[in-house]
């Protein structure tokens, strides 16, 4: 393929055309989420913004090894490596073991993913299960003297790392802003210097999730992790490292240096990262009471919210903004996006039912070039989204016959639209997503032509409804306040 995809290096700060270390294959790492609470808009922005670069890459005919990790060992409570764990808090709190609440959470994890139709990655590997592949970094970042031993716990030497490789060459922090950071927070530290980070920690008598290691009980770094699972599965040096902004530092910058201390070499050679997300302008939070997890906008059940949105809805309002820029929920954007997605879905079923003419008053090719353009440049989707809409004009002209397309370019149109629309930013319409909403409301109007026939005193009809459900395995129950139903165990 001639075309060249153009990525934004955080690394370099510069636009660069993309070139794979293995032609035609693309090892792809992104961070994934620490699995203790309910997903929200925070896992859906990198979700669908990685999906799409996969998805554009494998159309691109790249073969693409995609890598996302679930943090199970758990994030330590701030970012001085201090405080609990906090899968083990949660596991405390509700009296559960830790890995109940990491398999809890990966499922709903898995299934907010699957509504917002985001790709399975290739592999997708665990903090938990790769605590030798960490304990043998840990060591030989020891051995080439990058790292020290205190009282059970491992620290990597930023100030010594610093002296053969520069420390903040991702972030553009250098060791005094990285030091400003942090030394409020490390009063009577065990470590060399603030900036130091645990590579290995000591486990506490009352900490639960430990391993056994050379250093004593204890536990990983946080960043520990990627650098491990990326290595395994994509090699010392891989193409694309992935992963929200808010990353970029400390967690990207440590993986870097780990790399370094431990393999004498950067490991990415292309870092990506989206930007975040606000709700009405001001920053997610708890405590802002406009923190809104996924669930919640499926199905509206939130104060901040006028009603449901579907996934494709947040979707699609994710894609109308660039990935490198900011995103801002609000009602009425995402009824505009709502209004636009179903704009270009009824677009796409018209399109179908296009009759062909004997010539074109449309020039599909350049819109085919456009749309690649765009996604040749950093992605661009709000850009794509912007030449599909000039399809969609054109295709609900062609439906008022006052533009004609002929049968090879309505052919052209049509594989355009299926590209870009389905394969490429991963719309479906909303028959195909709402499949489990759809058979509630199915069922809801069963019960309730079944207790219309009943209130007529039609018990034969009722009963038959009753009993076909049954053979499908649904169970109806009768109750004084009306009817429901189950799936038969
Ligand atoms: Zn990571």
């Amino acid at each position: 393929m001639s075309r060249e995809i153009r990525i934004y290096n955080t690394l370099t700060r510069q636009k660069k055309i993309f070139k794979p270390i293995v032609k035609n294959y693309v090892g792809m790492y992104v961070c994934g989420p620490t699995v203790y609470g309910d997903p929200h808009l925070g896992h859906a922005r990198p979700g669908i913004t990685f999906d799409v670069v996969f998805r554009y890459l494998q159309h691109s005919d790249y073969k693409v090894r995609y890598v996302r990790n679930i943090t199970d060992a758990g994030h330590l409570e701030n970012d001085a490596d201090e405080g609990e764990d906090k899968i083990a808090k949660k596991a405390r709190l509700e009296q559960l073991e830790p890995m109940e609440i990491v398999q809890f959470y990966t499922l709903s994890y898995h299934k907010a993913m699957a509504e917002l139709n985001c790709l399975a990655p290739s592999i997708e590997p665990r903090a938990t299960g790769h605590i030798i592949e960490q304990i043998e970094m840990v060591k030989q970042i020891l051995e080439n003297g990058f790292a020290y031993e205190i009282n059970g716990s491992v620290y990597l030497d930023v100030n010594k790392y610093n002296e053969k490789y520069p420390y903040g060459i991702l972030s553009g922090r250098n060791l005094e802003d990285a030091l400003e950071g942090t030394r409020a927070l490390d009063g009577q530290s065990e470590k060399k210097s603030g900036v130091d980070f645990a590579i290995w920690k000591k486990a506490n008598p009352e900490h639960i999730m430990r391993w056994p290691s050379p250093w004593g009980k204890g536990f990983p770094g946080w960043h520990m992790e990627c650098s491990a699972m990326s290595e395994k599965y994509l090699g010392k040096i891989f193409d694309i490292h992935g992963g929200g902004m808010d990353l970029v530092f400390p967690h990207h910058e440590a993986e870097i240096a780990q790399s370094n201390a431990c393999n004498n070499c950067n490991p990415v050679n292309y870092w990506m990262h989206n930007n975040m997300i606000t709700v009405d302008g001001k920053k997610m939070g708890k405590s802002l009471g406009n923190f809104i997890n996924l669930e919640e906008f499926f199905t509206g059940s939130h104060a901040k919210l006028e009603r449901a949105y579907t996934p494709m809805t947040i979707r699609f309002f994710i894609l109308q903004a660039h990935y490198r820029s900011t995103v801002d929920f609000s009602n009425e954007a995402l009824q505009a996006a709502e209004k636009g997605f179903n704009k270009l879905m009824t677009a796409m079923e018209t399109l179908q039912k296009l009759s062909a003419s004997e010539s074109s008053t449309y020039n599909v090719n350049e819109l085919e070039d456009k749309c690649y353009a765009a996604m040749d440049d950093d992605f661009n989707t709000p850009i794509l989204i912007a030449h599909l809409f000039d399809g969609v004009r054109i295709i609900n002209s062609a439906k008022d016959g006052k533009e004609s397309l002929s049968s090879t370019d309505l052919e052209k149109l049509k594989n355009i639209f299926n590209a870009f629309v389905t394969d490429i930013l991963g719309f479906i319409s909303a028959k195909e997503n709402s499949g489990h909403n759809l058979s509630n409301e199915i069922m809801e109007l069963v019960l309730k032509l079944r207790a219309n026939a009943k209130t007529n005193k039609d018990f034969d009809s009722a009963d038959l409804i009753r009993d076909e459900l049954n053979k499908l395995n649904i169970q109806v129950k009768d109750s004084r306040d009306g009817s429901s139903w189950e799936l038969k165990k």
